[in-house]
């Protein structure tokens, strides 16, 4: 595996590969690996002849007073677990190197990015969009693996590629759980031990939500109320942020369940900010 920190070093492979004949495979994260990012790893091997693993902190999408100081970082660890999971190059730039002094070139998707998480993160999106395409065009990649997880992401990137006409295709992966049904996340070493055990109530309620509404409740301000009391009662040291139903590509909000939803939220807890989500079946 070779270890890239130049964006026209990446470039410049990933342009021999193609000329080569050889496909790529990119996986966007941004590091202290978990299970969840192995997966998409994984999966992507399995997908082109090569793969490209970005591990990149983006200072863009985080907003003041965010995490971007404190983010978890191994990148020993790291290194060795893209290496096992089969990655030809793991790119790993420093800021300075993506975004020059005066960058002002930003790609958004505005009328989703303001939804879900964009309500309290306005121009987290457009971080991301804005870096997800530098890496698309540095690569070359016919393909890139994204999690569920992050659901909201996702069909931002898709809506991203389709308006842009991006040669590249968009797989997603779903959450890789905990045992207890806890979603992992790198942020999830914020959690103090009494903060751990009450984090699995955040996927349980939701999983109540999704029972309730295959059991024939269709209203989506019920389902939501149903959440939250289930949280007030065992999620007690959760801060809510959001908890919301939407169209699952759209992102549109849902008042009835007519047709298949996402039900998405995000929870503080202790320092951590902590999102799930799940498809509501009518
Ligand atoms: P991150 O490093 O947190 O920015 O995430 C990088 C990629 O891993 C994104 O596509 C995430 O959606 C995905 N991801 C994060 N957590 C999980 C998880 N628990 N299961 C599967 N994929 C995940």
């Amino acid at each position: 595996m070779q270890i890239l920190v130049s964006p026209y070093e990446l470039s410049e492979q990933c342009r021999d590969w193609r000329a080569g004949g050889l496909t790529t495979a990119l996986v966007p994260t941004m590091g202290y690996y978990h299970a969840g990012h192995e997966d998409l790893m994984r999966h992507g091997r399995g997908l082109a002849e090569r793969l490209v693993v970005s591990l990149f902190v983006n200072p863009a999408q985080f907003g003041p007073g965010e995490d971007l100081g404190s983010y978890p970082r191994n990148a020993e660890r790291d290194v060795a677990i893209a290496e096992a999971c089969g990655a030809d190059v793991l790119f790993m730039p420093k800021a300075d190197a993506m975004y020059a002094q005066d960058h002002g070139t930003w790609v958004d998707v505005p009328d989703m990015a303001k939804r879900l998480c964009g309500q309290r993160r306005p121009a987290h999106f457009r971080g991301v969009c804005t870096v997800v395409l530098k890496l698309f065009l540095l690569s070359r990649a016919a393909v890139a693996v994204f999690g569920n997880k992050d659901w909201q992401q996702q069909a931002i990137i898709r809506r991203m590629v389709r308006d842009l006409n991006l040669p590249a295709r968009i797989e997603t992966r779903p959450a890789v759980r905990e045992a207890d049904g806890f979603a992992l996340s790198s942020r999830n070493v914020y959690l103090t031990p009494e903060e751990r055990a009450q984090a699995p109530e955040i996927y349980r309620g939701l999983r109540y939500a999704q029972e309730l509404a295959s059991r024939g409740e269709k209203d989506a301000g019920i389902l939501r109320r149903a959440v939250l009391r289930r949280w007030a009662e065992r999620l007690p040291l959760g801060r809510l942020d959001y908890l919301a139903v939407a169209h699952p590509e759209t992102l549109e909000p849902v008042t009835c369940i007519g047709e298949p939803s996402l039900m998405a939220c995000a929870v503080h807890l202790g320092k951590a900010r902590l999102i799930d989500n799940i498809l509501l079946y009518p």
